[in-house]
């Protein structure tokens, strides 16, 4: 584990913890993270957080981006952030040029960008990702790895963005700067992160291990303005399928001008007791559900899962038997004191005992596997739906 000595955004080291957790990953034991606020700004962050190597591990191995819908073929208009970002280059690059996106994931937003006249280039580290970005763009467009390792050109883009990835980070303001160096002297530069706000929005599971910051609109562009960048406008998206999204627009700034804003340490501190509340709740209704089962499966060794042992403690009262996962590289791995088995491990041992499908996403889809596999309807035990 390591601690930020200082707020990434401010710069002071007045911490207060709202949360704390022990989570057992899968393949990497215990991780115990807290959730702190900055007294001086409001940002809030892990603290503790994980070491770069375990978040390496943690993404080659643990998290998988197959995503179960995932289409080659993206619809002929963009929507979401593709739609705010290629609407946005529009109005404030609409002689277009070449762009660069730092963590493309797959490709999406440089698809539609490409399509509507950009040279687009991407940097990813995934490697199932970046296969994907570059089957959409070409070898040439994509390099692959961490931003930090890769020599990315300075003041060559015409505009530069970074969507969904700086939460993710430990030093933003090393990725910011480096999307601003980038950048031509008159470039855009855009980044979207989720927001802090709107607690009721906020999804079970929001204070996550993948997210070591958790912005506000105001912190975001705090940040941005200590790094040298001007705001030219800010998009707040409530809409956005998972939690409320803000996306500022900036270009680089004459002089250096950190406005005084205003510390959002009350404001955010509420909306995070507010959704811990709410978490809570939704964790004792899951508890709820899991009562009198003394013996089950677990069907998913994810994120999901660490989090419902922790919050329900249903490892105290119930012999769980293994964990499945259709994940190949997960296979053998240990969660806790649980271990991994593959499906058809599953289906040559199961002897007709409960099976407990955590997962909010793909609940039906794991439950009618499940049932493919020779799994009673009455044994499958669901907790989000029917
Ligand atoms: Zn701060």
């Amino acid at each position: 584990m390591m601690k930020f000595e200082k707020c990434v955004v401010c710069g002071e080291a007045d911490f207060e913890v709202l949360k704390s957790v022990e989570w057992q990953i899968t393949g990497q034991g215990t991780f115990k993270l807290n959730f702190s606020i900055c007294r001086t700004c409001g940002q809030v962050a892990q603290n503790p957080f994980p070491t770069m190597e375990q978040v390496e591990t943690f993404y080659s191995e643990n998290i998988n981006y197959h995503l179960p819908n995932f289409v080659a073929e993206l619809p002929e208009e963009p929507f979401s952030t593709r739609l705010r970002i290629r609407d946005a280059l529009r109005r404030f690059k609409p002689e277009k040029g070449k762009v660069l996106e730092i963590g493309c994931g797959s490709g999406e937003n440089l698809f539609y960008l490409q399509k509507d006249g950009w040279d687009s280039y991407g940097c990813e580290p995934s490697p199932h990702c970046s296969e994907k970005a570059i089957e959409r763009l070409g070898k040439e467009k994509v390099s692959v790895g961490f931003s930090h390792d890769i020599d990315i050109p300075e003041v060559s883009y015409d505009a530069v963005f970074i969507s969904h990835v700086i939460e993710h980070v430990r030093d933003p303001k090393g990725i910011m700067r480096q999307a601003m160096n980038a950048a031509k002297d008159d470039g855009v530069i855009i980044f979207e992160v989720p927001c802090t706000r709107q607690p009721h929005r906020l999804m079970p599971g929001w204070l996550s291990l993948e997210h070591i910051l958790y912005f506000s609109a105001g912190t975001i562009s705090r940040l941005a303005e200590e790094c040298g960048l001007e705001i030219v406008e800010t998009i707040l998206d409530d809409e956005y399928h998972l939690y409320p999204a803000v996306c500022i627009i900036c270009k680089k700034a004459s002089a250096k001008v950190v406005h005084n804003h205003f510390n959002e340490y009350e404001l955010n501190k509420h909306i995070v007791n507010e959704f811990l509340k709410a978490d809570k709740a939704h964790w004792d209704g899951v508890a709820k559900k899991l009562e009198g089962i003394s013996e089950a499966y677990i069907y998913a060794a994810g994120n999901h899962t660490s989090q419902l042992l922790f919050e329900t403690g249903f490892a105290d009262k119930a012999n769980i038997i293994n964990i499945v996962d259709s994940s190949p590289i997960k296979e053998g791995m240990s969660l806790g004191k649980h271990k991994v088995i593959s499906r058809q491990r599953f289906q040559e041992q199961y002897k007709g005992e409960k099976v407990v499908v955590v997962s909010y996403f793909s609940e039906a889809e794991i439950a009618k596997s499940l049932a493919e596999l020779g799994v009673k309807e009455e044994n499958i035990v669901r907790l989000y739906t029917g």
